[in-house]
């Protein structure tokens, strides 16, 4: 193929349709609105303190090597990946702790230590997991989905799965124990859903993680990015930073050019949009037809609550990965859902990357960052106020936990809420994920990857099919591929 072809937005959707694109042949140019690339996985140094803003969690090493693959590369060669045993511990109101992942002897015996009942459901749990990754994502994930024509021959399928049952259902048929059944069904919040509703085609990433494993990127997901853009440098895609694109200019069903913030405009053959395709229509292009309509009153993801921080102590009792269970789990999750409240309680994820790579903070320090899922920005939350109240109440209950210690220690805090995703992303109503990932707006539902309406623009990253999370957009840069060629 030849031609030129503009990426705007330089998340990992818009990276990974750039390096294809440029090996199926275009002239790519990438624009992206921040200095830096990555979108939510940048990188911050916060003092003598580096973190990840966001992705921590590599589930599927091997869509990362094909990017290399496809210039005769080999990813080694560029960024180290580190598998991570435990993948996860589980830390709970009652005291106790669960560990997951490692060897599968591993997890059946550390099942069978927390809650010997389950052990046999687990690992039907698991049977059925591979079940739905066999079918949801070796034949689906990269595969276009903006023909009604591909839903309707998906149909037999998605009902087989009972895909309009949602993980927790799910779970909850195979495992007893409440703690576990908690445990094992979060994965919907690592992509902006709630276990309660989101479809349990996600329960795959069980057997996701029980074939690849759980990756660490020695440097952090800052590493990748940087092995990345280094890559499309050497493959001659053209990077511009801190340009933002502030229009679309159309002709009948085409886009003549994109308009930048200072009014430069660029002309290409294809674009492909890699922000949040809700303001991509309602902002960008200021577009309405009734398919674009429908979507536009998705359901977005909810909103994330971030702290980054350093301590002046090693806290070496906490792994790579945590997640900090409140006492609620259903009601926890319907505030921040559906009443759209927040709530005075919280569960957390933890990462402290100095678990594993020692560059992320000076000697005898640790690095963290704490994530609340919180409502997105249709609740009239006042996040100027709540912010640093929830971030105490967020250090009190740590400090007087897991991390004993911890207030004193702590050093250079920031705060991310959904107003910097609104700010930083143009995430519509602050999402951290753009739409929620529920049946009804997932596969032909989901913003097409096709644009609805214009014939040289393609749409890439977490609000288009497959999905968010790193997979679901590095797998919808593959799908972009097919279209574009
Ligand atoms: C805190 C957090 C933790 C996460 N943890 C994990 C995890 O552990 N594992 C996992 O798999 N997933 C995780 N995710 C999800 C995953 O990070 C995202 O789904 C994924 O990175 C989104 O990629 P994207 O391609 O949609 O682009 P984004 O990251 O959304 O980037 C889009 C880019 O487009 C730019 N842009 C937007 N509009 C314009 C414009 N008009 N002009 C120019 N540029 C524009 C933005 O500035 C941005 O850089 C996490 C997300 C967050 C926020």
């Amino acid at each position: 193929m030849s031609g030129n072809l503009a990426v705007i937005g330089g998340g990992l959707g818009g990276i990974a349709a750039a390096l294809r694109a440029r090996a199926a042949g275009y002239n790519v140019t990438l624009y992206e609105r921040l200095s830096q690339l990555g979108g939510r996985a940048q990188s911050l140094k916060i003092g003598p303190y580096k973190h990840d803003a966001g992705p921590t969690v590599i589930t599927a090493p091997f869509l990362f090597d094909e990017l290399f693959e496809l210039f005769g590369e080999k990813r080694e060669d560029s960024v180290k990946f580190v598998a991570l045993d435990p993948w996860y511990r589980f830390y709970f109101r009652d005291k106790s702790v669960f560990d997951y992942g490692g060897s599968p002897a591993k997890i059946n015996s550390e099942i069978e230590r927390y809650s010997p009942k389950d052990l046999s459901g687990y690992n039907s749990l698991l049977k059925h997991s591979k079940a739905l990754y066999k079918t949801a994502y070796e034949d689906l994930a990269d595969m276009p989905f903006h023909r009604l024509s591909t839903l309707v021959k998906a149909i037999p399928t998605m009902l087989r799965l009972r895909a309009d049952r949602s993980v927790w259902q799910l779970v909850g048929k195979y495992i007893e124990n409440q703690n576990l059944r908690r445990a094992l069904s979060i994965q919907p919040l690592l992509l902006g859903g709630n276990p309660l509703d989101t479809t349990c085609i996600y329960s795959l990433i069980h057997y996701l993680e029980r074939a690849h494993g759980v990756h660490f990127a020695m440097g952090g997901m800052g590493a990748v990015i940087s092995a990345l853009e280094k890559l499309m440098k050497r493959h001659n895609i053209k990077v511009v930073c801190n340009t933002s694109i502030s229009k679309f200019k159309t002709v009948g069903n085409r886009i003549q050019s994109a308009v930048t913030e200072d009014n430069q405009e660029i002309e290409a053959d294809q674009y492909i949009f890699n922000g949040d395709p809700l303001f991509l229509y309602r902002d960008l292009l200021k577009h309405s037809s009734l398919q674009v309509k429908i979507k536009m009153s998705h359901k977005r993801s909810m909103g994330l609550f971030v702290i980054f921080f350093g301590t002046s102590q090693k806290f070496n009792q906490i792994p790579h990965h945590s997640i900090w269970m409140g006492e609620r789990f259903s009601g926890l999750l319907r505030d921040i859902f559906d009443h759209q409240i927040l709530p005075e309680d919280f569960s957390l994820y933890i990462h402290r990357p100095t678990a594993t790579d020692p560059s992320f903070a000076p000697e005898g320090h640790d690095s963290f960052y704490v994530l609340a899922p919180v409502p997105n920005l249709r609740a009239q939350i006042n996040w100027k106020a709540q912010a640093p109240l929830l971030a105490e109440k967020i250090i009190d209950a740590l400090n007087d936990n897991e991390m004993p210690g911890l207030k004193s220690g702590i050093r250079n805090l920031r705060i991310m809420t959904p107003e910097d995703f609104k700010e930083d992303y143009l995430s519509v109503d602050g999402a951290g994920f753009s739409i929620a990932p529920t049946f009804k707006q997932s596969a032909w539902f989901r913003f097409h990857n096709l644009s609805e309406s214009f014939e040289n623009l393609f749409l890439v990253g977490a609000g288009t099919h497959p999905g968010a999370g790193v997979p679901g957009v590095l797998n919808s840069a593959k799908v972009v591929e097919k279209l574009i060629i």
